[in-house]
């Protein structure tokens, strides 16, 4: 990428946590962008980028960051974005093209698209990509590398923006897949969301009986627990939001796995082993499924690095047993 020119002349990022930060570093990387103009919404964060070198101009207000730019990424949550479109579209360039990375697409599109001006190219985008952190410290330039970019464009987009925004995360690493709006929500309805749900519940209930376990939740998290910790750390703010927007597709997928549920609970209660082992070797083949497309490691324990064997002799009543 580095040795052919950029894409984009000006890229403008409206909000730099961990995505929209990721965007710039992977950007500049490889050179995709020939400029980077960013802002976000708080003087903390703005001094922040500015400190880190994320962009080559940060500015105070989105109106100011999307002057001139071809290419416009909304990188904020998903609650906020209609708000923004709102401040941004006569702002817009002829020709640009207007982005964001919202979890939810449905909602996204229904928010922005009344704002934007016709003439500029709305290609609502979703990179499935993260980590639990967020703010612009946060990100890192591989962040999307291997993982799926999925394109959500409106009927009668214009195919030429598509292409361009597609070639761009392409540049950033991602996969690309398009499809309709409404199918992204009911896909990631329970291929993220749902899961996320999950371990919010878990970790809040298992919260609370910690009050009659005393502490030992934690002691003893290693037993699985401390894997869904990873998940219910994601950032309140956004979490919220994908539940509010995408609340048709959650709650369908939620009926779903209450049966399911339904269906393991009785399992148990009637003693039907059968039952629990043909469920639990469906759904190893689905992990070894997962990890075989390259979409997780194949490393044990997710890859933790395990302390090795204590060097200290055994004590003294074993070792004389072995002498
Ligand atoms: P983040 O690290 O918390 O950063 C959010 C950014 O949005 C910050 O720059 C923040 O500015 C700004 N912001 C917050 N509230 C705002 C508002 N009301 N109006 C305008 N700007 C606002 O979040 P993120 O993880 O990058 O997530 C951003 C988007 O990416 C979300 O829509 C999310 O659905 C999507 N996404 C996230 C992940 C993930 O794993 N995190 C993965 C894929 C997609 P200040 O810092 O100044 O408040």
């Amino acid at each position: 990428m580095n040795s052919q020119a950029p894409l984009f002349n000006r890229l403008a990022l409206i909000g730099v946590g961990l995505i929209g930060s990721s965007i710039a570093r992977a950007a500049r990387a490889q050179g995709t962008v020939r400029e980077i103009v960013a802002t976000a919404r708080t003087a903390e964060t703005r001094r922040r980028v500015a400190e880190l070198g994320l962009a080559d101009q940060v500015v105070e207000s989105n109106a100011a960051a999307v002057a001139g730019a071809d290419l416009v990424i909304v990188c904020i949550p998903i609650g906020a974005c209609g708000t923004v479109a709102a401040e941004i579209g006569p702002h817009l360039s002829p020709g640009a093209i207007v982005s964001d990375v919202g979890s939810v697409k449905g909602a996204v599109l229904r928010e922005m698209a009344p704002h934007l001006p016709a003439g500029v190219h709305f290609v609502p985008a979703h990179p499935v990509a993260g980590t639990e952190n967020s703010g612009p410290d946060a990100g890192f330039a591989s962040l999307f590398v291997g993982r799926w970019c999925i394109l959500t464009p409106p009927a009668g987009a214009d195919a030429t923006a598509v292409d361009k925004l597609a070639v761009f995360w392409r540049a950033l690493g991602a996969n690309v897949e398009t499809m309709p709006a409404a199918h992204h929500d009911l896909v990631l309805a329970i291929t993220s969301h749902l899961p996320h749900l999950i371990a919010y519940t878990i970790v809040g209930t298992a919260d609370e009986l910690a009050d009659v376990t005393q502490s030992e939740v934690l002691k003893f998290s290693a037993g699985g627990f401390r894997d869904f910790t990873r998940i219910a750390a994601s950032d309140p703010t956004m979490w919220r939001d994908v539940f509010l927007a995408n609340k048709d597709a959650v709650l369908e997928m939620l009926g779903t796995f209450n049966e399911d549920l339904s269906q393991l609970t009785r399992a148990i209660r009637r003693g039907d082993g059968e039952a629990l082992f043909a469920h639990f070797t469906r759904t190893r083949a689905i992990r070894r499924g997962i990890v075989q497309i390259g979409q997780d490691s194949a490393a044990p324990d997710f890859g933790r690095t395990h302390a090795d064997l204590p060097a200290e002799p055994l004590p003294r009543p074993y070792a004389a047993a072995d002498e």
